[in-house]
């Protein structure tokens, strides 16, 4: 069993701890909610128990399916082992209707689907608020080469589909998420991060009821009971 030997970096809903492998870390989940980067903070119950078991068994989902990522192993309730990556600095964003802040931006309704799903970049910095960024803007700028954005973007689009097609077999719809990539020691892009409902919107097929962080962005209920109800559906549809 690893150990933790130290803290390599510390965001707002996880933790990364060094082991005594310099290609392992150990990611854990905190019970810590934040939303607007930073400005609305909470505890929430089994928040971090959550949201790592729905990732894990994404994550096992989609290595099925042929995807590389980086986890290893479920090492505890909150905590997996993963192979320590250099991080991509964009967030890659896919989104298949219409909400949050591409309604915002564009002055429209939440809801239509799009007629395609589409992906935006923006550059991975709580000091900036994370801002949208163009594709020639991210490469001339330095924060990734070409091929790695155009390899990223494909993966993306992979993953949504396979997404997509989870989702819809629970009744939920996959409105839009939040991911991140990273190559390892090797040079292998690696899915990295996490997929959990603080990164995903997911709404109720039938009833249009939100089954995510927007419960606690637009105080909409209890998160924890949410994030439950979603772990539920999770670990009913991939066992480990
Ligand atoms: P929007 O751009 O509409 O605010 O977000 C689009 C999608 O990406 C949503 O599902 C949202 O949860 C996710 N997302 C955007 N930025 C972040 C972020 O910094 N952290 C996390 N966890 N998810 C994000």
């Amino acid at each position: 069993m690893p150990t933790k030997t130290g803290v390599l970096a510390e965001g707002k809903s996880k933790r990364l701890h060094t082991t005594e492998d310099p290609n392992l870390l150990i990611q854990e989940f905190k019970d810590d909610a934040t939303a607007f980067n930073g400005v609305k903070k909470a505890s929430i119950k089994s928040k971090g128990v959550f949201n790592c078991d729905i990732s894990t068994r994404i994550f096992h989902l989609l290595e099925e399916a042929g995807i590389a990522t980086h986890l290893v192993e479920n090492l505890s309730a909150t905590e997996q082992l993963v192979k320590r990556v250099d991080i991509v600095m964009i967030e890659f964003i896919v989104r298949n209707r219409v909400a949050g802040s591409l309604a915002k931006r564009y002055g429209m309704d939440e809801g239509p689907e799009l007629p395609r799903p589409i992906i935006e970049y923006f550059v991975k910095s709580d000091e900036l608020g994370d801002p949208l960024i163009g594709r020639d803007c991210a490469e001339a700028l330095g924060y990734a080469d070409f091929a790695t954005i155009d390899e990223c973007t494909e993966l993306t689009l992979k993953i949504n589909q396979l997404m997509l097609a989870f989702w819809a077999q629970l009744g939920v719809n996959l409105v839009d998420f939040k991911i991140e990539f990273g190559r390892d020691a090797e040079g292998n892009l690696l899915l990295a991060d996490e997929i959990t409902p603080d990164g995903c919107r997911l709404w109720d097929a039938k009833t249009n009821e939100k089954l995510d962080k927007d419960v606690f962005r637009r105080d909409l209920g209890d998160l924890s009971e949410t994030y439950e109800k979603v772990a539920k559906m999770v670990a009913d549809a991939i066992p480990l």
